[in-house]
Formats: structure tokens, C-alpha cells, sequence
């Protein structure tokens, strides 16, 4: 048996986020150990037959078990309000996970069509192996409902959406699948567990690219899936131990400090996030401010509810002049890191027509709204006054 943290019945999930985990070693480390090993020694024989014949729990072999990553998966599960979860080499291993883990041949999934374009991607290939994904829209339920087919096993939200700030009703959603005898998986990374805990809402599964907030340093890739323990051991261990997109150790005790403070850096970098929604919108050569965070924004009420009442830390704009508008305000940066990245304590700035969403058709672009003006800002922990004079210098231009 794997022991668990003492810690008194009912403590808050702050108290968990830095002490939920595994009990400290002999030597009574008070900063959780790394354990940089691949393999674990068993006493004797017969003791290491029972392990591998799981009749014993403990740690065996890093691809599928590890300490380290066991005081991580604890960690996001207890901010996810999930009973199990299970640490992946990325995000995109993550979404993996959930499609080998919970799908076969003739299998239907309907995924909004405003997902990570890599998550697309994915859904497409496995379309080689007989199952089919729906793609519809992130704002409209009746859609998600339309596309119901008795072979619908899945439905897959990303929100909010990327660049554009669109939100999906994570409980209307929830209901739509239960009545499907399908499962709800919602990619959680935009908002974090700090902002926004899709299962108390009703999701299922919970999909993190720890990459981006969870780290929050940006200095590693990592991912997780999220959801009730006995779905995760039945359905995700046997997958990671057979096919192995485990998460190293080293990424997993990042990930692990990184959710100590990830509170109160989603609080601080949503807040310099809504100051500067603000300010964009009412700068001349800014023709439209995205943020949740807005009173302008479509979802604001929903996002208000859904998201602890915060917009989050992502704030995209378009900037008068189309294209060149755009790379005028993003060269004009001096602060600003110039990369698609998100979830970093620096702020990071990009144009999602050229960059992220530039395999896409110009039709296709426009269709979904990613115009050649915008530009989109990830709010880091800079004082928020340097980002809007960073800002502003292209936009004075
Ligand atoms: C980055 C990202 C992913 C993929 O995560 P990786 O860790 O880069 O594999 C998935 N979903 C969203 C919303 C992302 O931003």
C-alpha cells in the first residue's frame, strides 16, 4: 500500500495544493524528493512476483510508476476535485491517452471546432482507425446535441477557446453526454483548477497541458488526465503501462512546485490581464478587445459563472491595419517574449494568424474569426503598466 499525507479531514484546497502528495522520506525532506530512478528494488522474490502480479501495490518501473509523479497526479487531482489522475509526457499525450484509453474502431466523438489545432489534428488521425469526430461549434449546446449518435463515446471542450475567448457551457455539455451514454472531457489549461473545476460542473475527464499554467515557468512539457479513480486505474494505467508516454520525474516535481503557487499566480496574472483588457479597449487603434473578463464579451455571465469570476490571463485584440498593424504592435515590444507559448510568469505575445492557427486556409481563418489584425497576449507577472507602455508603443505608431 502507497501511503497517503496526514492531514486533517476537510482542509482547504490552497492547504492541499502544497502539502497533497506522498509522506516525506526518513530523512524528512520538507521540499518533496525527486526520484530520479527507473526501476525500484523489492526485498525478495516472491515479494517482487506479488508486485507484478499487482496483488501488492508499490513503486515497480518508472514508465508506470513513480513517486515523484504519484505527489503530482495526488496534487491535481485533489485542485481538479478528481479521485484519480494520471501524469503524461505532454498535453498532447494526454488527449492520446483519453482516445487509446477509451475508444475502438466504430467509436464517434464530437469535439468543438475551436480546440488546440494539434487536438484537430489527432482526432482526424485516428479517423484511420474507424473512429469519426464531429466537429462543432464551441458556443452553441444544440449543435453538441445534433451531432449525438449512438455511437457517440466522447465529447471533447476546450475552454476558453484560443485566441478568441469563446467559452462553452461545461454543464450544458455534461448534460448533453450523460443523456448520450457518453463521457464529457474538457482541456482545462487555459483556466487551470485555480479558476475553473470542470468537474464539479459535470465533466467526466479533466485534460491539462501541464506546460503551461501548472508549470507556469515555462520550463518544462508535461500533461495529465483527470478524472474518478477507478476510470483511471481500469482505463489510463494498462494504456501507459503498455504503450509509455510517461512523465519524467524530473518534469513531474516542476509541475508538483509549480501547483503551490498556481493560485495566487492565476489570481495575480488575471488581474493585470482584466487591467489590461481594459485599457486595450479604449486605446483609437484597437478595433476589438477578446476577454472573458469584459462586460462586452458575448459569454461574459457564463464565463463569470464558470470561471470563479475571473476572465483568466489571456487577452487577444485586433489592431487597426490588418496584418501589418499587427507586427507593428508585436515588434514594437520590448518586454513582451515574442512566442505562442501561454501559462509563462512572462508575458508572451504572438500573432495567432501566422503562428498557431497559420496552417489553416485564409477562408478558413476568416470563417473562424482569426483575423490578420489580431493579436494575442498572454499576461504574465511584469508590472502591467510596462506591458501597456510595451503595448502601446506600436500602437501609437
Ligand atoms: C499547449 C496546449 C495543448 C498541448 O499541450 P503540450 O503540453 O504542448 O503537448 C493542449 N491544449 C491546449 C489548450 C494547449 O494550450
Amino acid at each position: 500500500m502507497i501511503p497517503k499525507v496526514d492531514l486533517p479531514e476537510g482542509v482547504g484546497l490552497q492547504t492541499r495544493a502544497v502539502r497533497e502528495g506522498l509522506p516525506p522520506t526518513a530523512w524528512g525532506e520538507n521540499s518533496e524528493a525527486l526520484f530520479l530512478t527507473s526501476s525500484f528494488v523489492h526485498p525478495d522474490a516472491e515479494t517482487a512476483a506479488r508486485r507484478f502480479a499487482n496483488e501488492e501495490e508499490a513503486f515497480v518501473y518508472s514508465r508506470f510508476g513513480n513517486p515523484t509523479v504519484t505527489m503530482m497526479e495526488r496534487r491535481l487531482a485533489a485542485l481538479e476535485g478528481t479521485g484519480g489522475c494520471i501524469g503524461t509526457a505532454s498535453g498532447m499525450a494526454a488527449i492520446l491517452m483519453l482516445i487509446l484509453g477509451l475508444l475502438k474502431g466504430g467509436d464517434h466523438v464530437v469535439c468543438s471546432q475551436s480546440v488546440f489545432g494539434s487536438t484537430i489534428r489527432l482526432f482526424q488521425d485516428f479517423a484511420r482507425f474507424g473512429i469519426e469526430t464531429s466537429f462543432v461549434s464551441q458556443t452553441d449546446p444544440a449543435q453538441w446535441q445534433a451531432a449525438m449518435r449512438p455511437n457517440t463515446k466522447l465529447l471533447f471542450a476546450e475552454t476558453p477557446s484560443n485566441p478568441l475567448t469563446e467559452v462553452c457551457d461545461i454543464a450544458a455539455l455534461a448534460e448533453i453526454a450523460r443523456a448520450g451514454g457518453a463521457l464529457l472531457a474538457v482541456d482545462n489549461c487555459f483556466c487551470s483548477p485555480a479558476l475553473q473545476r470542470p468537474a464539479a460542473l459535470g465533466a467526466d475527464l479533466i485534460v491539462h497541458s501541464g506546460t503551461k499554467y501548472l508549470d507556469g515557468q515555462g520550463r518544462v512539457v508535461a500533461g495529465a488526465v483527470c478524472g474518478p479513480e477507478a476510470l483511471i486505474a481500469t482505463k489510463f494505467v494498462p494504456v501507459m503501462r503498455s504503450a509509455g508516454m510517461s512523465l519524467s520525474p524530473f518534469n513531474a516535481w516542476v509541475v508538483l512546485k509549480g501547483l503551490e503557487t498556481l493560485a495566487v499566480r492565476m489570481q495575480a496574472q488575471s488581474a493585470r490581464a482584466l487591467q489590461l483588457a481594459h485599457w486595450l479597449e479604449a486605446q483609437p487603434a484597437v478595433e476589438r478587445v477578446y476577454y472573458p473578463g469584459l462586460p462586452s464579451h458575448p459569454q461574459h455571465a457564463l464565463a463569470m459563472r464558470q470561471q470563479s469570476g475571473s476572465g483568466g490571463a489571456v487577452v487577444s485584440f485586433v489592431a487597426r491595419g490588418a496584418r501589418a498593424g499587427a507586427f507593428g504592435v508585436i515588434d514594437a515590444t520590448r518586454i513582451c517574449s515574442i512566442t505562442a507559448n501561454l501559462g509563462d510568469t512572462k508575458t508572451t505575445i504572438t500573432h495567432p494568424a501566422s503562428t498557431s492557427h497559420g496552417r489553416l486556409t485564409e477562408a478558413q481563418r476568416q470563417a473562424a474569426g482569426i483575423v490578420q489584425g489580431m493579436v494575442r497576449v498572454a499576461v504574465g507577472l511584469e508590472d502591467v503598466e510596462d506591458i501597456q507602455a510595451d503595448l502601446q508603443r506600436g500602437l501609437a505608431a
